[in-house]
Formats: C-alpha cells, structure tokens, sequence
C-alpha cells in the first residue's frame, strides 16, 4: 500500500477508486493487484498518516517484505505468509537509531550474488560486521523483558485494543467528531478523527495542548486530529483525552 497523497480527507467516499484515495480503507488481499510471479511483495500493515491498519497477517505466493514499524510488538503476529519485516524501533520498541530485522532463512538465501556485503542481511546474522548502536538495542532489550513481564504481546494487545476502543467509542458516540477510516480498517495505534465544524480544530488543539494532551494535530498532509497511541501511552493518557473530547465538546455543540 503506497503512499499515495490525500486529495480531501473529508469528503464522505463515493465508488471503490475514490475510497482508495482517500485511504478510508484497506483493501482486501483479493483486490490487490499484484505482479503474477513477482519475487516479493512489499506492504506496510500500519499506516501512520490516514491511521488504517491490516487485520489479517496475508499469505500469498510470493514472500511479503513488510514495514510493521508502527505496530512491531502491538500484537502477535503470524509470521507464516512473511519473508522479511523490519520495523524501525523508534514507535514501540526503543529508541530511534536501531531496526529491527527478523528475516526467514529461505527468504535470506534468495538474494542477488551481486548485493554489496554491507546491505546483505546474511553479513550481519553471520557476525558482527560494523558496530551497532548499542544503546538503542540495549534499551530494546529492556522494552522486551518489560513486555515480557506484563504477559507478553497477548497482554499489550488487549491493552491496545482497549485504548483504540475507547477513542473510537468516544467518536461515534455523537456526530460531532467523525472518523474518516471505515470500521474494519481502523488503526490502532494512529486514531485519526475530525470535527464536523472543522474551523473547531486549531481551538481543540491547542486547548488539548494547555491540558497536557501534545502532539494530536494530524499529518501534514492531511490535517484533523491523529492520537498515536503507541506502546508507551497508557490507558489514563486516553482517558484523559476522551474527557476533554467530552468537555470540548459540551463547550463548542
Ligand atoms: C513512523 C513511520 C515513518 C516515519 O518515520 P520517522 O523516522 O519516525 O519519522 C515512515 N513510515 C512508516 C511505515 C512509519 O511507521
């Protein structure tokens, strides 16, 4: 799923083609249109921008590369249908400056003979070939063993689905904040959502930013609101954010 720019996000989606492009949802693997024999196929199973997420891990004939980047350790994953993901840690996992690789044999002894050593990931599960930043993947470690101790990635994924649920809810509670992601495709880490008066959102940022609520003014690229709500965030963070949706809203009706 290519980044494609975002015409209107707000207008409400009319035919197939038009809901693509306003990347309001995820289409289903059988709509993809793929290469017949291709060696690979690359998606990313989060998108960050519009907030729309894969529910399914797919498996198809060729292996998929995925940039899970934004939902690495949210969930479990079914790992069966991937040759290689890779996700940048700097979302859930740990500080930025590490990604992590995790990359299936078969798919390792593919690669092309004239692949310089360097970006050969086989170089690297071999030995040690440069050094790493050892921080970052030190502090990786630690995020692993607190996930770990807190029951695993079955338990962050039930509180995941906990915090997304509760901003969803909070949105279709009343039509006065409106999400433009279809259900069934809707992230969970990135909830995007707008005001149906959408001169109300600069005030309803910046009044969230007075309460503490930071960083909730949308991507660039597409404005409204977006509350990335990665590991990190627990669930008094989303609390405290569905309240003030609620006073804001009893203010501004
Ligand atoms: C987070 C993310 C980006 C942006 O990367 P940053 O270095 O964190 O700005 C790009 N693509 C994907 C898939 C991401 O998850």
């Amino acid at each position: 799923m290519n980044q494609q720019t975002s015409t209107d996000a707000t207008s409400a989606p009319a035919d197939r083609s038009e809901r693509q492009y306003n990347f309001s949802y995820v289409p289903e693997v059988d709509e993809w249109d793929l290469t017949p024999d291709a060696d690979y196929v690359y998606i990313t199973t989060n998108e960050t921008v519009n907030g729309n997420q894969m529910t399914t891990d797919p498996v198809l004939d060729a292996p998929i590369i995925a940039d899970v980047s934004s939902e690495f350790l949210s969930r479990p994953m079914d790992l069966e249908g991937y040759g290689l993901v890779f996700a940048g840690a700097q979302k859930n996992a740990g500080p930025a400056g590490v990604t992590v690789v995790l990359v299936h044999d078969d798919f390792l002894e593919q690669k092309k003979e004239t692949l310089p050593t360097m970006l050969d990931y086989g170089t690297h599960v071999r030995r040690r070939y440069n050094t790493p930043p050892t921080f970052p993947i030190y502090m990786v470690e630690k995020v692993t063993r607190w996930l770990r101790n807190m029951g695993g990635l079955d338990a962050i994924h039930a509180v995941n689905k906990r915090k997304a649920g509760m901003l969803y809810d909070r949105i279709e509670q009343t039509d006065f904040y409106y999400c433009t992601v279809e259900e069934g495709s809707r992230s969970m880490m990135n909830v995007t959502f707008r005001l149906q008066d959408s001169d109300l959102e600069d005030l309803f940022l910046k009044q969230a930013e007075q309460r503490g609520l930071m960083s909730l003014a949308g991507h660039r690229t597409v404005g409204g609101v977006r509350a990335s709500i990665y590991n990190a965030m627990p669930v008094e963070g989303v609390a405290a954010l569905v309240q003030f949706m609620d006073e804001f809203e009893r203010a501004y009706r």
